[in-house]
């Protein structure tokens, strides 16, 4: 595929970096990201993939938006309020850039279908709410092996990971969250509040990792969690093991391995 005029002049400040170049461009644009969650996190991760130019992106989410949405969810105005988020997300990114095509799943995501709404797509943004959702998508993901990119925000702090458990040596999301906690009871954002740039912090970077696994730049994610405190501007990496025990991605076979520490936020 070479790149038009419009399109080396569109990309040139990513054309010109060395680990991107012509190539990396050529990349994102023969790439499909599915998003799962248009909201708080998946509206500046749709925002940045698509002004990339990241060629395919599949929107997954079956709300409408609201007026409480729009201190935190980017990719709407308030002329959307009552709309779907898909159609709504999808006119936006058509907006910004004509080289991507939009699919919109209005649709909830389950254990049943998982698999097949994540069929085809080289890399899942999870931006989703909730535990139950983050591990339907995890299984799929281990499954089709697909390199999962999951954010999850609270009041004042994100966390941010990159999941590839189809990998003997990469720990999937269930191996850091076994179950749904008990008192998932979805402590939403809607329940506990949260400053809406935590959420720009947390989806930017969401899209960042995405970008950087498609075009295979730098080291990845994978292993490691990005813990971010916003209220006193403290970023941490951890180290994730794979647990082998996770009913997911184990391999029987493995050494033993301690179990990672449980961190886990809504
Ligand atoms: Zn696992």
């Amino acid at each position: 595929m070479e790149l038009s005029d419009q399109q080396l002049e569109r990309y040139a400040r990513h054309i010109i970096l060395h680990d991107v170049g012509g190539s990396g461009q050529r990349c994102l644009l023969a790439s499909r990201v599915l998003l799962i969650g248009a909201g708080g996190i998946g509206s500046p991760a749709a925002l940045y993939l698509a002004a990339a130019g990241v060629g395919h992106l599949g929107i997954l989410d079956d709300d409408r938006v609201s007026l409480s949405n729009l201190q935190r969810q980017i990719l709407y105005g308030t002329s959307d309020i009552g709309r779907s988020k898909g159609q709504a997300a999808a006119e936006r990114l058509g907006a910004i850039n004509p080289d991507v095509a939009v699919d919109v799943h209005e649709i909830r995501l389950d254990a049943g279908n998982a698999v097949s709404l994540l069929a085809g797509y080289d890399l899942i943004l999870d931006g989703s709410d909730n535990f139950t959702t983050r591990l339907a998508v995890n299984e799929a993901a281990v499954a089709l092996e697909i390199p999962l990119v999951s954010a999850a925000i609270g009041p004042f702090e994100g966390q941010l990971s990159v999941f590839k458990g189809y990998l003997p040596d990469r720990p999937c999301y269930q191996c850091l969250v076994p179950a749904p906690p008990a008192d998932e009871a979805q402590k939403s954002c809607a329940e506990t509040g949260v400053l809406g740039a935590v959420a720009g912090v947390m989806g930017s970077w969401a899209a960042l990792e995405a970008m950087r696994e498609l075009m295979n730049v730098g080291e990845s994610l994978a292993g490691r969690m990005i813990l971010f405190n916003a209220r006193d501007a403290i970023t941490r990496t951890v180290g994730l093991g794979k647990d082998p025990a996770c009913a997911i991605c184990s391999d029987p076979g493995m050494a033993h391995q301690s179990r990672p520490a449980s961190i886990s936020r809504g």
